[in-house]
């Protein structure tokens, strides 16, 4: 039995890291480059792997160099590539990310790719395994139709969802009772909201709004400034770790990750939203996304 699945894409993360994001027009010297596994489930799925989590990842790539390097990927992190359909029609996703190196901020392009043409009839065999895995986990970068399909099937049978609404895009009302955990970050919280969120109080706010819908637990992650949690009852604030971030890309995706590993264990929630929010910490400590996931040993 897999602990958790995930459900997502993997992309060739392309990123330049300079003294400024470059304004429309404008042309900087960067300071570095580099390419490597980005695409938010398959980072997610590389944070729990390297927690020490027992994790499948359901996904699409194209047969080609960049489908080499997701494939090789997952070898190096120790999860399954049975269930990556490769399609020689199709192109590998890659996403161009720019970043400020003073701040670790950045802007990112993503180009799907491959998995903008999965297909609910082409993952039968794929349902089974979400049917029988403990935690399913999923973002919105496959369609949604998908998506839909693979969280209805994991709440009938019995496990833990969640969904990190990411990139924030529609979601129909058939979603919210299929959600345990709802995981947007500040920016998205308030596009499935309406509330902008500056405190404490204002991320209550939207979260009250989100628990109304249906959704049974929400976290909004707060980026430098922590993590917000609601379930309609208890509320739970967890300030970020004091460290000096070199590159925030992927910092939702460890969180991600690390909340559904420690879920897994059965941990009560604050201790997982801590270790969720150490995790998410210490990925920003290195440049890129999949690459900067950290390993159980760096948690000491
Ligand atoms: P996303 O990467 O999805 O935009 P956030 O920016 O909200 O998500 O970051 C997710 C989590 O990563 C935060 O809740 C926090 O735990 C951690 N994090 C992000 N930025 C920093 C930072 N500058 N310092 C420490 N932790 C951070």
């Amino acid at each position: 039995m897999s602990e958790i699945t995930v459900l997502g894409i993997f992309v060739a993360d392309i990123s330049f890291s300079g003294h400024k994001i470059p304004s429309i027009g404008e042309t900087i010297l960067g300071k570095k480059y580099n390419v490597g596994p980005g695409g938010k489930g398959c980072n997610q799925a590389i944070a729990i792997s390297r927690l020490g989590g027992k994790t499948n990842f359901i996904s699409k790539i194209g047969k080609d160099s960049y489908g080499e390097l997701a494939l090789k990927t997952l070898e190096k992190n120790k999860i399954s590539t049975k269930n990556v359909i490769q399609d020689s029609n199709q192109q590998t996703g890659v996403a161009g990310i720019l970043v400020d190196q003073n701040t670790g901020k950045n802007a990112i392009n993503v180009i799907v790719g491959a998995p903008s043409s999965l297909k609910v009839n082409e993952i039968e065999k794929q349902i089974d395994l979400i049917k029988s895995s403990k935690i399913f986990l999923t973002q919105l970068e496959v369609p949604k139709d998908v998506t839909l399909h693979c969280l209805k099937t994991a709440k009938e049978s019995g496990c833990i969802t969640i969904l990190n609404p990411a990139p924030a895009s529609e979601i129909s009302k058939d979603y919210y009772s299929n959600i345990d955990y709802f995981t947007p970050n500040e920016t998205e919280a308030e596009f499935y909201t309406g509330v902008k969120i500056s405190n404490q109080r204002d991320a209550k706010k939207a979260a009250d709004k989100l628990i109304n819908l249906g959704i049974k637990k929400v976290v909004i992650t707060l980026g430098e400034k922590g993590l917000f949690y609601f379930d309609g009852k208890e509320e739970i604030y967890l300030k970020a770790s004091n460290v000096k971030a070199v590159d925030t890309t992927g910092a939702g995706d460890a969180f991600n990750g690390a909340l559904a590993f420690s879920l897994s264990k059965e941990k009560p929630i604050k201790e997982c939203l801590k270790l969720a929010n150490k995790v998410a910490g210490l990925s920003t400590l290195k440049l890129g996304a999949g690459d900067a996931m950290p390993f159980i040993g760096d948690l000491d």
